[in-house]
């Protein structure tokens, strides 16, 4: 399996970026106090159906013995980094912040992206914490181009957050994308110097995802077995776009689904 996609597959990627987009905005829009995180997930799980596409997360497993991922969509509320499973008694209050990570098989591809949510009021340091992990992915993608290093990515985002204090999470990390849910290669949100320095090539297709806390970088799993949380209990943000590397930059292949 190549690290590289044909033109031909970044257009069908593209097709379905767009779709996958236009999937979670209508998700974002019903995510409102009183509604169940599993209601959210039945939004997305509609929508595939009816644009063709089916949800790559749902039923995913890490590895044989694991349990499938129940949901559609990972709803990750607060302290919650990523990975929460929607269910019914989960709900949606004032105050949250949601993020909301979507990802999609289409037309024989997968596309992901994710975003967070803010709910109602929330106090002003978890606004900018939302809003400086947004701006970090933008930092992130603006830093690649074809002959660069895997590595430009993750310096870029460090060098927007760090002064600013925040967590940037460290046992999670972007990734390829494309043929599979997650590829090669693993793209971390900080400078790695013991990670392989990677070349970022033309035609690469990458799920990039900075995932911040306002508190510390460490993470745990809640007893559910899926949920990452923050070691100190801190709310967190994540955003993710997928990309495709081109020779001067980059194609965005799920377009923001900012309203
Ligand atoms: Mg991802």
């Amino acid at each position: 399996m190549s690290l590289i996609k044909t033109h031909e597959e970044i257009e069908k990627l593209k097709r379905g970026g767009v779709l996958l987009s236009a999937t979670l905005r209508k998700v974002m829009a019903a995510c409102r106090p009183g509604v169940s995180t599993k209601e959210l997930d039945e939004i997305a799980q509609r929508e595939f159906a009816r644009v063709g596409g089916t949800p790559s997360f749902l039923g995913y497993k890490i590895s044989a013995d694991d349990p499938p991922f129940p949901s559609a969509v990972c709803i990750s509320m607060n302290d919650e980094v990523v990975h929460g499973p929607a269910t019914p008694e989960r709900t949606i209050r004032d105050g949250d912040i949601v993020g909301l990570d979507i990802g999609m098989w289409h037309e024989g591809l997968a596309t992901d992206m994710a975003t967070t949510v803010i709910v109602g009021d929330v106090r002003p340091e978890v606004r900018r914490l939302v809003e400086d992990t947004r701006e970090s992915l933008v930092r992130g993608i603006a830093a690649i181009k074809a002959g660069g290093w895997v590595g430009d990515i993750g310096a870029a985002v460090e060098d927007y957050l760090k002064p600013k204090g925040y967590g940037i999470v460290k046992d999670l990390v972007g990734h390829g994308v494309g043929h599979a849910v997650h590829e090669e290669p693993q793209i971390p949100n900080y400078r790695d110097p013991r990670g392989p320095r990677v070349r970022l090539e033309e035609g690469m297709v990458l799920a990039i995802e900075p995932m911040v806390a306002l508190g510390t970088w460490k993470v745990k799993m809640k007893p559910d077995g899926w949920t990452i949380v923050t070691a100190d209990g801190s709310p967190a943000a994540h955003f993710e776009v997928t990309i495709a590397v081109t020779k001067d930059g980059y194609d965005l292949i799920t377009p923001w689904p900012d309203v």
